[in-house]
């Protein structure tokens, strides 16, 4: 098979995809000419998301998912295996709680539980069921959408849930890339930047320009980094 028809056979999985930065990652996917599952825990906000972008002749399918739901995960999974029989790509986008009001002082414990389950944990287990079927092809790109709130280097007082959240999923791209070396699955961390979407909020740049890098690690040819965290397709300080 030549390397274009290997490319327009790819399949790639977005999560929290019907609005903000997850469905522009799907668009510009699906522009490039690959399959997209647009994923999403709302069923009919996810449908019409899907319906947009099926309307524009681009190839693209909705599945429900629910990264805090574990049964998802492997459903999910199995549905990619019956389905299409193979996973190029996965961008783990979902993410919740923006905790500007809490300091860590007085942080609820249980909020930051929820930060964890939904920007950690989901983006692992599904990174976990999704890992075998790209085993098969020896070609995976996994791309955790992080933040500047997860950067060591740049963090200060505030958003505590939010933050912790997204350095450990730094530090989960790090560990997983080192375990999948020499594997054909590359996987790195992403900051979009402060984008205009319901979590940014106004005032931030558009979120064409977010989905840019994105795709940039999605897409990375077989020699591309692992294991690192990207601003615009260079590197950002950890
Ligand atoms: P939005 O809040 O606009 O969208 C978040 C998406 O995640 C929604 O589709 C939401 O679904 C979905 N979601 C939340 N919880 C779950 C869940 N349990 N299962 C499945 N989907 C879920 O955020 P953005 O588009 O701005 O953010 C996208 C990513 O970019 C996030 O990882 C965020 O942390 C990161 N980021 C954003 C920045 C910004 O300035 N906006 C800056 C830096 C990073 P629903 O509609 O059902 O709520």
């Amino acid at each position: 098979m030549t390397a274009e028809k290997k490319k327009s056979k790819r399949v790639a999985l977005v999560t929290g995809a019907n609005r903000g930065l997850g469905f522009e990652t799907c668009r510009q996917l699906a522009q490039l000419g690959l399959t997209v599952i647009l994923s999403a825990r709302d069923c009919t906000k996810g449908q019409a998301a899907a319906k947009q972008l099926i309307e524009r002749g681009l190839n693209v399918i909705f599945y429900e998912l629910d990264v805090s739901t574990q049964s998802h995960m492997s459903r999910i999974a199995h549905q990619i295996e019956q389905r299409f029989g193979r996973l190029d790509i996965l961008v783990n986008n979902a993410a919740i709680l923006y905790d500007t009001w809490q300091s860590a002082v007085n942080a609820d414990l249980e909020v930051v539980n929820q930060a964890l389950i939904t920007n950690l944990f989901g983006p692992w287990k599904l990174s976990q069921v999704c890992i075998p079927i790209m085993r098969r092809n020896k070609y995976g790109r996994i791309v955790n959408v992080s933040s500047g709130a997860g950067s060591l280097h740049y963090m200060g007082s505030g958003s505590p849930a939010y933050s912790v959240s997204k350095a450990a999923l730094n530090a989960f791209s790090r560990i997983l890339a080192a375990d999948l070396h020499g594997t054909g699955i590359l996987i790195n961390s992403v900051d979009p930047g402060w984008l205009a979407t319901d979590m940014g909020g106004h005032g931030g740049r558009l979120v064409e320009e977010g989905a840019k890098g994105i795709v940039w690690a999605a897409t990375l040819p077989d020699n591309g980094p692992s294991g690192g965290f990207f601003f615009d397709g260079k590197p950002a300080p950890w």
